[in-house]
C-alpha cells in the first residue's frame, strides 16, 4: 500500500471513529435530557410512565409494599424531589405532607402537579378522629372519569416541559384515557348484573368512588385511612348487614394485615377475596411490571364472583 493509500485510510478511520463517538454523545445527552418525574402513588406512577414513555425518567417515591395512607417522605426522598423536572401528588387529603416540602423545596424550576385539579371529589361516608373537617375522599383514581382528569394535569405538563413532543405525549395520552374508557364499560357492564349489590370490606374506605360510579352500596370497617381501628359495632353491624343480605364474600384489601376481613369471614362462614385499591404494589407486583389496568381487572374478576354477578 502506497503512503497516499495508508494515510486516505487513516483518515478515513478516525472520522468513522468520531462520527461514532459523537453520535454516541448525542445519545447519551438525549438520555441525559430526559425529564425526571417523581410521583407519590401507583396509579400517578402508571399514567405519568405512560404518557412520558422513553422520554421520561419516571419514578415512584413510595417503595414497593409500603402501605400509602401511614407513608412519611424520608430526608433523601426530599432531596430527590428537589432534584426532579416534575413532581405528581394526588393531592393534599391523600399526601398532607405533600405541603411542606413544596413550600420547602429548593429547586426553583420544579413544577408541581396536584393531580386532584378538576376532579369531582365526594367526601367520606365517615371519617377518622384525627382528620380534619372538611375532607374529602381521597382514592379519586377509583373513578374513572376522574382518572382521565388526573391523565389530563399530568399531560400539560409534559407539554410545558417539553413542547417539542407535544404529539407524541398527546397520543400517549389519548391511548391511556381510551383504554380508562374500556375499562370503565367493562365495569359498567359486569357490575349491572349482580345478584348481590353490596361489597363488605375488611379494610378502609377505598371504594366509595367506585360503588357511586356503579350504583353499589359500600361498606367498610374503617375509614378512610388504614391506621383507624373499627369498633366492635361496626365489626357488629357488618356481620348482621352479612346475615341479613346472604352475603357469601367478603373482601380484603392490599398490602395490610386482613385479620379484620378474616374476623368478620370467620364469624359470618364467609369466604374472601382481595379488592385492591392500587395505591401501591407490592415488590413482587413491581418487578412482574404490573400495570393499573391489571390491578383493576383483576379487581372486577373478584367483585363478579363475590357480588354474584352473571
Ligand atoms: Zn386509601
Amino acid at each position: 500500500m502506497k503512503f497516499k493509500q495508508v494515510f486516505v485510510l487513516f483518515i478515513v478511520i478516525i472520522l468513522v471513529g468520531s462520527f461514532f463517538a459523537c453520535t454516541k454523545r448525542i445519545q447519551e445527552s438525549s438520555r441525559m435530557k430526559k425529564l425526571k418525574v417523581i410521583t407519590t402513588l401507583f396509579p400517578l406512577y402508571d399514567m405519568a410512565k405512560n404518557i412520558g414513555a422513553d422520554k421520561a425518567d419516571v419514578s415512584l417515591l413510595l417503595p414497593p409494599g409500603v402501605e400509602a395512607h401511614s407513608f412519611e417522605p424520608k430526608p433523601s426522598d426530599i432531596v430527590k424531589i428537589n432534584e426532579a423536572d416534575v413532581f405528581v401528588y394526588t393531592g393534599k387529603f391523600m399526601e398532607p405532607w405533600a405541603e411542606d416540602v413544596i413550600k420547602g423545596a429548593a429547586n426553583k424550576n420544579l413544577i408541581v402537579v396536584d393531580a386532584s385539579r378538576g376532579t369531582k371529589m365526594i367526601p367520606g361516608v365517615f371519617h377518622d378522629a384525627d382528620e380534619p373537617a372538611g375532607s374529602l375522599d381521597p382514592h379519586i383514581w377509583l373513578d374513572f372519569d376522574n382518572a382521565k382528569i388526573m391523565v389530563k394535569n399530568i399531560l400539560q405538563v409534559y407539554h410545558l416541559k417539553d413542547g417539542a413532543n407535544k404529539d407524541f405525549y398527546e397520543q400517549k395520552a389519548e391511548n391511556y384515557s381510551n383504554k380508562l374508557t374500556e375499562l370503565d364499560s367493562s365495569f359498567k357492564t359486569t357490575l349491572a348484573m349482580c345478584k348481590n349489590k353490596t361489597i363488605v370490606y375488611g379494610g378502609h374506605y377505598a371504594f366509595g368512588y367506585l360503588a357511586k360510579r356503579y350504583g353499589l352500596k359500600y361498606l367498610a370497617a374503617q375509614g378512610v385511612s388504614p391506621d383507624s381501628e373499627p369498633t366492635a359495632n361496626d365489626l357488629i353491624k357488618l356481620v348482621e348487614q352479612i346475615k341479613k343480605d346472604k352475603i357469601r364474600y367478603v373482601f380484603y384489601e392490599e398490602l395490610t394485615s386482613p385479620k379484620i376481613a378474616e374476623t368478620i369471614a370467620g364469624e359470618t362462614k364467609t369466604k374472601m377475596l382481595l379488592l385492591n385499591a392500587a395505591h401501591n404494589l407490592s415488590r413482587d407486583q413491581f418487578e412482574q411490571g404490573l400495570s393499573f389496568f391489571d390491578i383493576l381487572k383483576k379487581d372486577l374478576e373478584n367483585m363478579r364472583v363475590g357480588l354474584e354477578c352473571k
